[in-house]
C-alpha cells in the first residue's frame, strides 16, 4: 500500500484530498497544528486505519521515526487574507522553514513532493490571463507581502532542491477555491456573501465589486492537485490549478443573493483593499495539455453544494 503524507490536512482543501487519497486506497498521514484548520473537518476519517492525524507543526523538523511515505502534498499555510494577516509570522515560516523542512524530508526519503503554491504569486497581475510564465506584480511590504512573499521563497527553495538535490518535485499555484469545510469566519468572499445572504443581512462589498476572480469548485481542484503528482512528466514542472470562468465580485454577490432567495441588498464600501488583485484568472493551458485536467463544476452548481453545506452546519 502506498503512503502519503499531507501538511496541512486538517484545513479546508487539505481535508478533501485526505478523504480522497484514502477512498483511492492510500495510507494517509494528516499533519496539522490546527492553526487554521480543525480536526472537525477530518473527524469521518478518524476511525479509518488508513488515515492517521499527527497534531505538528511543519515548521518544526518533521521526525517520522523511519516511517516514510511515498508522496508528500505540502499545503500547511494559512491561506485566506484575514488568516494570514492575522498569523503573518506563522505564515512566513509555513512556507519558508515548512517547505524546507518538506523538502529535506523528500531528499532524505526519496518521497515525490507536491507544493501548494498560490495565485498570489502573480500579485496584482499587468497580464491577464496569467500563465505559469509570468513573473507577477507583488508588493514586498504590504498586508499581503507575508503571504505572497513566502509562497514565492517556498517555490525557489523548491527550484533550489529540484536542481541541486534532484529531488521529484512540482508546484501547484492555487486560483480562488471554495466549497464545503470552507470556515465560516474566514473572511473570504464566498463564505462572508453565503452568511450575509443566509441571514439577510447586508453584503458588503469592497470598492465598487468591479474587481474580478475565478471561482474553482474543491471537487475539481483536488481532482486537478492528484493529477498534477500522478499524472507522468509533471517533474519539476509549474501547473496554474483553478476555474477559468471570470466574474466580478458584484457578480458573485447577485448569483448568491439569487441562489439563497435572500433580501440581503448590497452595500459598497467604495475603497478597495490595499494591493488588492483587480483581475484574476488563470491560463490553464499547461494543465490542460499536460494533466488532461480542466474544472467540470459551474459556478451555479459549486455554489449550491456550498449553501447547502453551509444551511446544515451553521
Ligand atoms: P486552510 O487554512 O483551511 O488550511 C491550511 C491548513 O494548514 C490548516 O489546517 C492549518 O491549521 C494548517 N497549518 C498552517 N500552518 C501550519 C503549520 N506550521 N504546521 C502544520 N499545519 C499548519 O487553507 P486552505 O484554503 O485549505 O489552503 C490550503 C493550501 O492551499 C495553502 O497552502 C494555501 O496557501 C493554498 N491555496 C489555497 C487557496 C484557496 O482558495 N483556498 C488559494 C491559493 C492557494
Ligand atoms: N471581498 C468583498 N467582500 C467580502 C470579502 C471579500 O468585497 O466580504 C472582496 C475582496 O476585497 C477581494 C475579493 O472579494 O477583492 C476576494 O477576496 P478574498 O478575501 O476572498 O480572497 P483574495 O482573492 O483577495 O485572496
Amino acid at each position: 500500500m502506498q503512503s502519503v503524507l499531507v501538511t496541512g490536512g486538517a484545513g479546508f482543501i487539505g481535508s478533501h484530498l485526505c478523504n480522497r487519497l484514502v477512498k483511492e486506497g492510500y495510507k494517509v498521514i494528516c499533519l496539522d497544528n490546527l492553526l487554521t484548520g480543525s480536526k472537525k473537518n477530518v473527524e469521518h476519517l478518524l476511525d479509518d486505519p488508513n488515515f492517521e492525524f499527527v497534531e505538528a507543526d511543519v515548521v518544526q523538523p518533521l521526525i517520522f521515526n523511519n516511517r516514510s511515505s511515498d508522496y508528500i502534498f505540502h499545503l500547511a499555510s494559512p491561506a485566506s487574507p484575514i488568516d494570514y494577516q492575522n498569523y503573518p509570522e506563522e505564515t512566513l515560516l509555513a512556507n519558508s522553514m515548512g517547505t524546507l523542512n518538506v523538502l529535506k524530508l523528500a531528499k532524505e526519503t526519496g518521497a515525490k513532493v507536491l507544493i501548494a503554491s498560490t495565485s498570489e504569486v502573480y500579485g496584482d497581475p499587468l497580464k491577464h490571463p496569467q500563465k505559469e510564465t509570468y513573473f507577477g506584480n507583488v508588493n514586498t511590504f504590504g498586508p499581503r507581502s507575508c503571504y505572497d512573499e513566502s509562497k514565492r521563497f517556498a517555490e525557489s527553495a523548491t527550484y533550489v532542491y529540484f536542481r541541486k538535490h534532484d529531488i521529484d518535485v512540482r508546484i501547484i499555484r492555487i486560483f480562488n477555491t471554495y466549497g464545503p469545510r470552507m470556515q465560516k469566519d474566514d473572511g473570504r468572499v464566498v463564505s462572508n456573501f453565503i452568511m450575509q445572504s443566509l441571514s439577510d443581512a447586508p453584503i458588503k462589498i469592497d470598492g465598487d465589486g468591479s474587481q474580478t476572480r475565478s471561482f474553482c469548485y474543491v471537487d475539481d481542484l483536488v481532482e486537478g492537485i492528484e493529477k498534477a503528482m500522478f499524472a507522468p512528466g509533471t517533474t519539476g514542472e509549474i501547473f496554474n490549478l483553478g476555474n477559468p470562468d471570470e466574474f466580478t465580485i458584484k457578480e458573485l454577490a447577485e448569483k448568491i443573493i439569487k441562489l439563497t432567495g435572500s433580501k440581503s441588498e448590497i452595500e459598497y464600501s467604495g475603497t478597495f483593499r490595499e494591493d488588492d488583485p483587480m483581475r484574476r484568472q488563470p491560463d490553464i493551458t499547461k494543465a490542460k495539455e499536460i494533466l488532461g485536467w480542466e474544472p467540470k463544476t459551474n459556478l451555479e452548481a459549486g455554489l449550491q453544494k456550498t449553501i447547502e453545506f453551509y444551511k446544515s452546519n451553521f
